[in-house]
């Protein structure tokens, strides 16, 4: 289903243009219009999910299948020494488009233009606050 007024729905509907990479019929693949590094790319599900927690096993898989071959082709075509992969889920995590999306970000070093910083809390939780997360979160699945 297209979502009307959705960025991304008219892009993998071809109503509006982008440099697209990679096309079947669940997944589309096409240049980030803000190249964080070159080559900056987004995949996306044809099928409209506002994000990770609304997109269907299905195209989650179609999603990530696509996602190898393209990474492949990405780090040949720029020389990336590595890559990013990820996506922003709500407001707070940075998303600005309320469709789905795979960033997959070739870089080359520390001040290529991408940065994640993160925080870590080890020593914030024992091994039984752990054991207890895990086992309230694992009752959910
Ligand atoms: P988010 O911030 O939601 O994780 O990422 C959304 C991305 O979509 C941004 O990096 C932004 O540059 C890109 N973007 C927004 N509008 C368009 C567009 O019309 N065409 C393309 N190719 N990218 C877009
Ligand atoms: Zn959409």
């Amino acid at each position: 289903m297209q979502k009307e007024n959705c960025i991304f729905c008219k892009i993998a509907n071809h109503q509006v243009p982008s440099y697209t990479l990679f096309e079947n019929e669940q997944v589309l693949a096409f240049l980030d219009l803000s190249q964080v590094t070159k080559g900056h790319t987004l995949v996306i599900p044809k099928q409209h999910a506002d994000n990770v927690y609304d997109l269907s096993q299905a195209d989650a898989q179609a999603v990530f299948a696509a996602v190898p071959e393209i990474s492949r082709a990405l780090q040949q075509e720029t020389g990336a020494a590595g890559m990013n992969i990820l996506s922003n889920t709500g407001k707070v995590a940075g998303q600005s488009v309320s469709h789905f999306h795979l960033h997959l970000i070739p870089r080359h070093d520390k001040h290529d233009g991408f940065g994640a910083k993160w925080e870590v809390h080890n020593d914030d939780y024992t091994a039984e606050e752990l054991a207890t997360i895990a086992e309230s979160i694992k009752n959910r699945l």
